[in-house]
């Protein structure tokens, strides 16, 4: 399958007339499909429009590592994270040592894209190996955000949220450990959801932390994310850890939430990580949940603000230095010649990965080493099953948590790239129910100085389908306009020619 060259993007993305006048900036992919469905718009003319505006903003936004040039597919677009395996087209989970690796096979969740007919768009730039909160761990630079091209989009799956805010995909795959789906989300001003672990498969996914990995949808709406996720999720033979779902998913209609009961942990209100106007936009958020007929109420999580960081940190890298054992010049990617086996290996391995899987390598191979692995790797599982049992008490009271998604909004590009645990507090609020398994929604909930603040639903295992119709009736209350400020005058230049042309 012929791809994109970097650089030369625009050379060939021409412009037509026919998909002059597709906003797609403002197109959900709901409405999308009813483009195609009523033979309004054709799989290629919509791809073509997709292809236009990368054309013309992913040189600045680099979201894309390569687009595939026509639509193979009866449906609308998707993107994917470029640590999902596509058959024939490269997949280097942001890494060189995978650079020139073509999959002989779909992950299981991209067949399940192909087979509702869904045409890949390309793959998406991600942190090397899912490992960062900003996309600037990627071998092949950084990503940057729709609403501010100064700033980061967060990450790992940064190249996914700015796709799908930048109107470069309708919308799109991540993968999410400890809040690569959930973060770059609110960080772009887009829905995301991490799905309860085990339902979605992790077959043909370059794997970060297996016990945490989880691919998820991004998109601009609540139901976007519903029915993507509806089309991915279910038991896989190829994947032993996955379940089929105990309840259909229900597309959200709702527009209250009487009765529901909104836990926030009182943590919360202590944490001096949080921006005031990131807590200025929850508080707003709270307050019109309340108004819709929610019962908000205070819970405590306090071995999961304490130690869910720290635990993480042990168990992730613990699994990377297992998972990452694998890239060793013979089976993967390129191979850097040595005069031994071992010299090989070790070459390889040492121009392959960049600094960020170097450390947690190095990390999670002293966590399982012998006569440390109780001390830490060992202990950090006992503390999960804590977290595990601290959430499932709150569940006996309430029926969702809530908490920002992130403690700031997109913050510059360098700010803390060389700061490993600045980076880290990225995901403090992300990643207790990430080691607890549980689904999280982002629901764009605001702007604090111009850029979007994100909340954070999580829900009981399986509680999809709730998140859901709370994330629904909310976001049509919020009212967050999901195109970038500063694009929206491209959009309505596109509308304007639309009209004209009529
Ligand atoms: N930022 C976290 C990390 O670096 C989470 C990444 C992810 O969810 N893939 O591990």
């Amino acid at each position: 399958m012929p791809q994109r060259e970097r650089g030369i993007s625009s050379a060939f993305l021409r412009r037509s007339d026919m998909t002059d006048g597709i906003d797609t900036l403002r197109l959900t992919a709901e409405a999308a499909i009813g483009l195609v469905e009523r033979r309004e718009l054709s799989a290629g003319e919509l791809h073509a429009a997709y292809l236009d505006a990368i054309g013309e903003r992913d040189g600045e936004l680099n979201a894309y590592l390569r687009i595939v040039p026509t639509a193979d597919g009866h449906g609308i677009p998707i993107a994917l994270k470029d640590v999902i395996s596509t058959l024939g087209v490269e997949t280097t989970a942001g890494s060189r040592i995978l650079a020139g690796y073509v999959p002989v096979f779909d992950a299981t969740v991209a067949a399940r894209c192909r087979a509702a007919g869904l045409t890949l768009l390309g793959k998406t730039n991600t942190d090397e190996f899912a490992m960062g909160s900003s996309t600037e761990n990627s071998a092949y630079g950084p990503t940057r955000n729709p609403w501010d091209p100064a700033r980061v989009p967060g990450g790992s799956g940064g190249g996914t949220a700015a796709a799908v805010s930048g109107g470069l995909a309708p919308w799109g795959l991540g993968s999410d450990t400890g809040g690569s789906i959930k973060q770059p989300s609110a960080l772009c001003g887009n829905v995301g959801l991490r799905p309860t672990y085990g339902t979605v498969s992790r077959y043909g996914v370059v794997a970060f932390a297996s016990s945490l990995d989880q691919v998820g949808p991004v998109a601009k709406t609540v139901r976007d994310t519903a029915l993507l996720y509806s089309i991915i999720a279910g038991k896989d033979p190829a994947d032993s850890t996955t379940v089929e779902l105990p309840e259909p998913v229900a597309l959200p209609t709702g527009d209250r939430l009487d009765g529901v009961k909104i836990g926030v942990p009182g943590q919360v209100a202590a944490l001096t990580a949080i921006e005031p106007g990131v807590r200025a936009a929850f508080e707003r958020t709270l307050e019109l949940a309340r108004e819709l007929g929610a019962e908000v109420g205070e819970c405590d999580l306090p071995l999961s603000f304490d130690y869910g960081m720290p635990c993480y940190y042990l168990i992730a890298p613990a699994e990377a230095s297992s998972n990452l054992a694998r890239y060793d010049g013979v089976r993967f990617g390129p191979r850097v010649d040595g005069e031994s086996y071992r010299a090989m290996v070790e070459r390889t391995r040492d121009e392959g990965f960049g600094d960020e899987p170097k450390r947690r390598i190095m990390l999670g191979t002293y966590a399982l080493s012998a006569g440390y692995y109780d001390a830490y790797y060992g202990q950090a599982q006992k503390v999960r099953t804590l977290l595990v049992r601290e959430h499932a008490a709150v569940f006996e009271r309430f029926d969702l948590i809530a908490t920002p998604t992130s403690p700031t909004v997109a913050f510059p590009l360098g700010e803390r790239s060389t700061d490993p645990l600045a980076m880290y507090a990225c995901d403090l609020l992300t990643i207790p129910s990430c080691l607890a398994g549980l689904p999280g929604l982002n629901v764009p909930c605001g702007l604090s100085d111009g850029l979007p603040v994100g909340l954070q639903l999580i829900g009981p295992q399986f509680g999809e389908n709730a998140l859901f119709r709370a994330g629904h009736a909310l976001e049509g209350a919020i009212g967050f306009d999901t195109v970038p400020e500063r694009l929206r005058r491209t959009g309505e230049e596109c509308l304007d020619r639309n009209r004209g042309a009529r």
